[in-house]
């Protein structure tokens, strides 16, 4: 596990065999490989200088331990500090009192926020939780045939009016649907666009404000790399999310992204996505993301 950080960082810690504390003269090359390893990975610049800090903060005066070798040591270090960072365990979807429990999707289009909808309802579905999903892109009729096809595929109702109602009429009424057919969890399905834009955060916060959710999951694909930060921080300030479900990680990436998000809002990644099937969603462990991110 991390072969090429450690080989990375073999000379660097060269100059520490022998010592037998780690100091602030010997970490400053090692320092400089968990940054490079991390950009690399396409962690937030902000993000990877308050880590680095973090790490240094732990590591200096760490004694070194016998038989362990130093670069090993450090690695185990940041690795600790990495899936801290990123909550240490799972976190499960929230599960209201009374249901439905309420689950509000957000992101911009293209995110996978859509087909994490309708992932996320077919997860739930094998813990035994009934699904409804709400369709309330009027903007896009394609999205919501998309939903409503989904929805076919994977034998879960879909609620929707169209493209003529306001989507907070639409959010409120599907909720109102599921009170009615006695569902566990509803599911809405918002507009996205291709970039944050002022509208989209208030129609956002105008169905958070009528439907009051138990989850307002952030949408993150995390081939954005880099954005994820800023992104995450945006909808976070304007609606404030409980959680993210990071998307496409079956791509190229080390998934640095998962770093930011966790970093940025303090919400866990709940799912992630690995794959456009509609079965390809998992549950996001912070150690697995830890290794995937030192490389
Ligand atoms: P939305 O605009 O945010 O609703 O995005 P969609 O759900 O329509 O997804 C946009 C594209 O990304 C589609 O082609 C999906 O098949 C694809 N997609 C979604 N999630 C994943 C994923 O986890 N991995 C991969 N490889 N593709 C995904």
């Amino acid at each position: 596990m991390f072969d090429a950080l450690a080989e990375r960082l073999e000379d660097a810690w060269k100059k520490l065999r022998g010592q037998d504390k780690i100091s602030q003269a010997n970490i400053q090359d090692a320092l400089k490989e968990v940054r490079r390893a991390l950009l690399s990975a396409d962690v937030n610049l902000q993000v990877v200088k308050k880590f680095v800090a973090d790490v240094e903060t732990t590591a200096m005066g760490a004694d070194v331990i016998a038989g362990v070798r130093p670069d090993q040591q450090f690695i185990k270090i940041v690795y600790d500090e990495l899936v801290q960072v990123m909550g240490e365990s799972n976190v499960p979807l929230a599960k209201a009192d009374t249901s439905p429990t309420i689950v509000l999707m957000a992101g911009l289009q293209g995110t996978g926020k859509t087909t994490a909808t309708a992932k996320l309802a077919l997860h739930l579905g094998k813990e035994n939780r009934s699904c409804l999903m709400v369709a309330t892109d009027v903007y896009r009729p394609a999205a919501i045939d998309q939903l409503v096809t989904l929805g076919e595929q994977i034998n879960i109702p879909v609620f929707e009016m169209g493209t003529d109602t306001n989507p907070v009429e639409i959010a409120c009424q599907g909720v109102a649907h599921a009170k009615e057919t006695g569902v566990d969890t509803v599911i809405i399905d918002t507009a996205g666009r291709l970039q944050i834009d002022a509208e989209m955060m208030a129609e956002l916060a105008q169905i958070k404000d009528n439907v009051k959710p138990d989850e307002v999951l952030l949408v993150v694909d995390a081939m954005t790399g880099q954005e994820a930060a800023t992104l995450t921080h945006t909808f976070n300030q304007q609606i404030g999310i409980t959680g993210a479900i990071l998307t496409k990680l079956d791509g190229d990436t080390r998934g640095g992204a998962a770093l930011s998000v966790r970093q940025v809002s303090g919400q866990p990644i709940k799912f992630v996505g690995v794959g456009e099937k509609v079965e390809a969603l998992q549950p996001f462990y912070p150690d697995r993301m830890a290794s995937r991110i030192l490389g």
